[in-house]
């Protein structure tokens, strides 16, 4: 089918152009596409990125402009209130359809269903489709037609059905105008219609200033990381061919690089759920050695798809206590430089205070440390979890609405499904546990142990007690 008309492909969560299943059917309708990003600080409810992700998001957007390129397809960057960008941009062009991949949050759904019927009201086609999550949350119900709060029965019941679906391919480039065509990123198809684009006028990525300038705090994440699908699948085929095996061994070991560190990459969509899925379980039928490791390793992915069937069924999840009792919890107010010491890993107990030294020069913290410090902050300091979690939305690359509520949830007690309140990670034992021979704390705190490291903050063993005794006030 080819048609003379417009058709747009709101890029959101999804920065990527393979297993798009929106840019696919732009490219089946043969229609001239708008790639569209709108950076949306602006409408209701929509939570602006914290500023490690918007270091991310640079590079993120950078790169799919770079894969867009190859398949003729400019990248138009647009700023302000989704809903009103997104009719301007319908206005300029007179698209006749919008297609977009969905999103699970209240305020983006808001946004979205808003946008649907005002577009579908002026004679517009607009479709949206799965993308970002392997099952959609009001796929997966319980017998009774609720939404699962415990994990266990939910991995159960979604491994129980049906599998992912298999990922699609990038659109193919047989014919793609304006751009440099070298077939990189897809599969050539000799059938598919050509690939042709409709320029509109684009903000410059730079104006947006989403990385940091005075100070540049950026290097260390420069260092680790390589946003982008590039980046991202070239993680996973290393994960395969030398972590999957080793991860049930390694992945609560922080000083080993013994999990994936796909999160981001999954956190901005450039790679999908269902393309890690599946390259593990072909991974699995070709290494049967590994398969436990592949076992333990998709548990950790749906852990995710949990998190956003809680977002969805229960969006209060990132702001609100799931326990109605912990809203009588007697936390402690901050004080600003205590709070700093944690934040600046200065707190004298030297595995939160290479936890926080790691996200802040990495943004990103080992799974094991993160459940840690959250631990510190929420027990050993009694501060609310919100206070944490939002130090992390900030600092993290893989700041994630859903997963980062949740754990934090999970960590303070206050969530379903959640470590009781009375279990008080011992960041001491966990040390000796998890870092034997104390060299992920040597990495970033190297002073520990010498005159130059700070006391503890707090007594360990007191301010445990003193956590369970707030406690007790609200059972
Ligand atoms: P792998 O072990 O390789 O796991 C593969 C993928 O599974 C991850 O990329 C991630 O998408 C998913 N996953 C693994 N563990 C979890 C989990 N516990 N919850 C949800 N998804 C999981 N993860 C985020 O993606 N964003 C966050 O904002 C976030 N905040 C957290 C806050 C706290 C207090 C804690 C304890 C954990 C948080 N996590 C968060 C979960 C987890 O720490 C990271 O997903 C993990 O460290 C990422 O490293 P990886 O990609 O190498 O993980």
């Amino acid at each position: 089918m080819s048609t003379d008309g417009t058709t747009i492909v709101w890029f959101r969560g999804d920065l990527r152009v393979r297993d798009n299943p929106a840019l696919h059917a732009a490219a089946a309708r043969g229609d001239a596409i708008v790639c569209l990003y709108v950076l949306d600080d602006e409408s209701a409810g929509i939570r602006p990125l914290g500023a490690a992700s918007r270091w991310w998001l640079h590079g993120s957007l950078t790169a799919l402009a770079g894969e867009l390129r190859e398949l003729g397809l400019p990248l138009t960057l647009r700023r302000g209130p989704a809903e009103a960008v997104v009719r301007a941009v319908v206005g300029e062009t007179e698209a006749t359809a919008v297609l977009w991949n969905r999103r699970y949050g209240e305020a983006e759904r808001a946004v979205d269903a808003a946008l649907k019927s005002s577009l579908r009201d002026d004679g517009l086609m607009v479709e949206s489709f799965q993308a970002s999550v392997l099952f959609e949350p009001w796929t997966v119900l319980t017998g009774q037609g609720g939404y699962y709060r415990v994990f266990t029965p939910f991995w159960r019941s979604v491994t129980s059905g049906p599998p992912p679906r298999h990922p699609v391919p990038a659109p193919a480039v047989s014919v793609a105008r304006g751009g440099v065509a070298t077939g990189a990123v897809t599969e050539a198809d000799a059938d598919a219609p050509p690939l042709r684009h409709r320029r509109v006028d684009s903000d410059d990525l730079d104006s947006w200033a989403l990385h940091p300038t005075r100070p540049d705090w950026a290097a260390g994440l420069r260092e680790r990381w390589e946003p982008g699908s590039a980046g991202a699948h070239e993680r996973l085929r290393s994960f395969l061919r030398s972590g999957l095996g080793r991860y049930v061994d390694e992945q609560d070991l922080p000083a080993e690089d013994g999990t994936s560190g796909l999160s981001p990459h999954l956190r901005f969509g450039e790679i999908s759920p269902f393309e890690v899925w599946h390259a593990v379980e072909q991974h699995r039928a070709r290494v049967p050695g590994d398969a436990s490791g592949a076992s333990a390793f998709l548990r950790q992915l749906v852990w995710r798809e949990f998190a956003y069937h809680l977002l969805f069924h229960l969006p209060s999840i990132t702001t609100e206590n799931m326990r109605p009792e912990f809203d009588r919890f007697p936390w402690e107010e901050p004080d600003a430089a205590e709070l700093e010491r944690w934040q600046q890993g200065r707190t004298g107990i030297p595995l939160v205070d290479a936890g926080m030294r790691e996200l802040w020069q990495t943004g990103v913290m080992h799974n094991r440390v993160r459940m840690v410090a959250a631990s510190f902050l929420v027990k050993n300091l009694r501060v609310d979890w919100r206070v944490g979690e939002a130090w992390f939305w900030d600092t993290l690359v893989d700041a994630d609405p859903a997963s980062n509520a949740l754990n934090w949830q999970w960590v303070a007690g206050s969530g379903p499904d959640a470590a009781p309140y009375f279990r008080v990670f011992n960041p001491e034992l966990q040390a000796r546990k998890f870092d034997e021979h104390g060299s992920y704390i040597a990495r970033y705190v190297p002073e520990a142990g010498t005159d130059a490291y700070p006391e503890p903050m707090v007594d360990l063993a007191e301010s445990r007690r003193a956590a369970l005794d707030a406690y007790a006030t609200i059972r």
